[in-house]
């Protein structure tokens, strides 16, 4: 978890490598879907345009259907899901029926102006339709609203960690995995 920008794609990416998981990444997911041209593109490309989230049931569905691939069964990690408070309670039902539990939840914190300044530089080469910073601004927005409240969520199962994603990029990926040994 953590608010757009903070570095949860680059150390998701990093820490599945060295812990030889699966990455699943719903915004990933969702430009791999709006790149094939599916239903589910378009209709994710309508919200994703105009830095609002995608239907809750739309992530669920995919959530789902992703956790069922047998390489899941040494562990995954989940990037950027899940972003609101009926995510998280759709995916403890997804979780209870495989008998399974959330092992941790990573909260990457770091100041605000500091994110929007890294997007913009990341937009550069990002090639992404969101990286602008009309959007940049309207997904912080959405952030605090509706994802912020997952913090205090699993802060109430006691599985939240927080670290300081402020740094060097090894730097943080060491804070990650001294939390995970
Ligand atoms: P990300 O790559 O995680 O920054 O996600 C990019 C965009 O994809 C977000 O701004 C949302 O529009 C959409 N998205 C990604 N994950 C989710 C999610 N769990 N729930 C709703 N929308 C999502």
């Amino acid at each position: 978890m953590g608010p757009p920008g903070v570095g949860k794609g680059t150390q998701a990416k990093i820490i599945c490598k060295k812990l030889n998981i699966i990455h699943i990444s719903t915004g990933e997911i969702l430009r791999n879907e709006i790149r094939k041209k599916t239903k589910i593109g378009l209709i994710a490309k309508s919200f994703i345009n105009i830095g609002k989230l995608a239907p809750d049931d739309i992530i669920l569905d995919i959530i789902d259907d992703n956790i069922k691939n047998e390489n899941c069964i040494k562990g995954y990690l989940l990037d950027g899901f899940p972003r609101t408070i009926p995510q998280a309670k759709g995916f403890d039902k997804i979780l209870e029926k495989k008998e399974e539990t959330l092992t941790m939840v990573i909260n990457l914190t770091a100041n605000e102006n500091e994110l929007i300044n890294r997007i913009i530089e990341r937009g550069k080469d990002s090639g992404r339709s969101d990286d602008i910073l009309e959007i940049i601004k309207e997904r912080q927005k959405i952030y605090w609203h509706q994802t912020a409240p997952l913090i205090e969520y699993y802060n109430k199962k006691n599985i939240l960690k927080n670290i300081n994603g402020i740094g060097k990029i090894e730097d943080i990926t060491n804070r990650i995995l001294r939390i995970l040994n």
